[in-house]
């Protein structure tokens, strides 16, 4: 790759502001040759970057603000520079200059993320699971950890609203470090269940880079002196943001027992190198090709061939999102190994567990009798 500052205008100064966040600073004030600007650095990063034979795409989001007009004070300026290129982000588009509306979407993000900082110091977060089932037997493989965040009226913050903030900050690898702390104790609980599961966990990209998260997954797992097996869940662009460091963490992990599976198959790069040269035993297709495999043959074809795929790479293959029983039949009668979704449980808290399999064993009970 090639260095940034060399496509920027020569008086323009480059700092970075940690982790991937660089601030630029240019005396350009008219548009147009800001723009011209802006144009290079989005081209500079398309021009992708090959690290030991993978391609990365990588690319730019970017927030400006202007001194004196808009805030003459330098942390003030880069405040609205951060918050203008969340919104740039967000909509995908190649610059936003800050103004006071974008202010609103700040100001929740930061009542978010305060709120979020609390809930972490106060453990207010619940750990739930969604039951993962063997389709060859219709047993339960396992359960995916799902977090949940109460708020006082009883009602949920859904994962979809926090988790990406979290993730813009260290606070993602707090919450990872409960969740791990809860799946140690929780594994005890499926354990005098009577159940021997697979138990999954979401990791995040910023996981990865964690120092410690290596330490930490060890000792999840070392620690686990019960029947219960840990698996950590990853998607494809939070490996790809740094491939090597990746790798080598998952190599760690894996050889003190851990497991791992790539999530939402089907919806990042389907790269064929990361099936390839990464320790992934399991491939999650995203539930965006899963109910539509009755009615589109696109999606269909999609699920058939990553089955096949997975088989060959001796990996196993989860369908997640199954919302019916005419879903569950096909996927099973095309060799996909396991299945998860609404139709057989939405995730539920562990206190519920010992009730869901005593419903379990009744409906089989059933089905055993008929058979009969
Ligand atoms: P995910 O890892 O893809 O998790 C599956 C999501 O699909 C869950 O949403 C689950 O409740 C939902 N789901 C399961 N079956 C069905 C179905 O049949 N139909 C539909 N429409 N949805 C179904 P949830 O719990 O809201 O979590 C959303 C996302 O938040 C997760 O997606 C994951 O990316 C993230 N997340 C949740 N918990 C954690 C966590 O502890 N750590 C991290 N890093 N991320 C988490
Ligand atoms: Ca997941
Ligand atoms: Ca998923």
């Amino acid at each position: 790759g090639k260095n940034i500052s060399e496509h920027l205008p020569d008086d323009a100064q480059l700092f970075r502001l940690g982790g991937d966040e660089f601030a630029v600073i240019v005396t350009q004030v008219e548009l147009e040759p800001l723009q011209h600007t802006i144009n290079t650095i989005h081209l500079a990063l398309e021009s992708a970057f090959c690290i030991e034979n993978y391609d990365l795409l990588v690319g730019a989001s970017i927030g400006l603000s202007h001194f004196p007009i808009l805030a003459n004070e330098i942390g003030l300026l880069l405040q609205q520079a951060d918050i203008a290129m969340y919104s740039s982000k967000k909509l995908a588009t190649l610059y936003t200059i800050y103004d006071l509306t974008l202010e609103n979407n700040a100001a929740e993000k930061m009542n978010i993320s305060a709120s979020l900082k609390r809930a972490i110091e106060q453990q207010e977060f619940e750990l739930w699971y969604q039951p993962i089932i063997n389709l060859r037997n219709n047993r339960l493989y396992g359960v995916e950890a799902l977090i949940r965040w109460p708020r006082p009226d009883g009602s949920y913050t859904p994962p979809s609203v926090f988790i990406h903030i979290a993730e813009q900050t260290t606070l993602i690898n707090q919450i990872t470090d409960w969740v791990m702390q809860q799946v140690a104790k929780d594994v005890e609980h499926f354990e005098s269940l009577g159940l021997s599961l697979c138990i999954h966990l979401n990791l995040s990209a910023k996981d990865l880079q964690d120092p410690n998260l290596v330490n930490k997954s060890i000792s999840l797992v070392k620690g686990n002196h019960s029947s219960q097996k840990i698996m950590f869940e990853i998607t494809e662009s939070a490996m790809m943001t740094n491939v090597e460091q990746a790798k080598g963490a998952m190599a760690q992990i894996t050889a003190a027992g851990g497991t791992f599976s790539i999530d939402d198959f089907g919806t990042g790069f389907s790269s064929l190198e990361l099936l390839r040269d990464l320790p992934v035993t399991q491939i999650k297709i995203d539930g965006s090709f899963i109910n539509s495999i009755h009615h589109s043959d696109a999606d269909l074809a999609i699920v058939k061939s990553v089955i096949f795929l997975s088989k060959h790479l001796k990996c196993n293959v989860v369908a997640e999102g199954v919302e019916r029983s005419a879903t569950a039949t096909l996927l099973a009668s095309l060799g996909c190994d396991l299945a998860q979704g609404y139709y057989y449980s939405k995730p539920i808290p562990i206190s519920s567990f010992a009730n869901y399999i005593q419903e379990q064993q009744s409906v089989s009970a059933v089905a055993n009798q008929n058979s009969f």
